[in-house]
């Protein structure tokens, strides 16, 4: 069964080799580690920031 990704910053459809967050409550996909950054940021973590 095939699960659909999305990225979680804008939602679009990702490809199988896309970047993949795991843990947090499950998988996360992002189209790449940008969207992953700026993803983090709106989250509030402590990541990719200076
Ligand atoms: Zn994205």
């Amino acid at each position: 069964m095939m699960k659909r990704r999305v990225c979680s910053h804008d939602m679009f459809a990702v490809p199988d080799s896309s970047f993949v967050l795991k843990g947090m409550g499950g998988e996360m996909y992002f189209c790449n580690l940008r969207c992953f950054c700026l993803w983090s940021v709106q989250k509030v973590e402590p990541f990719c920031r200076r």
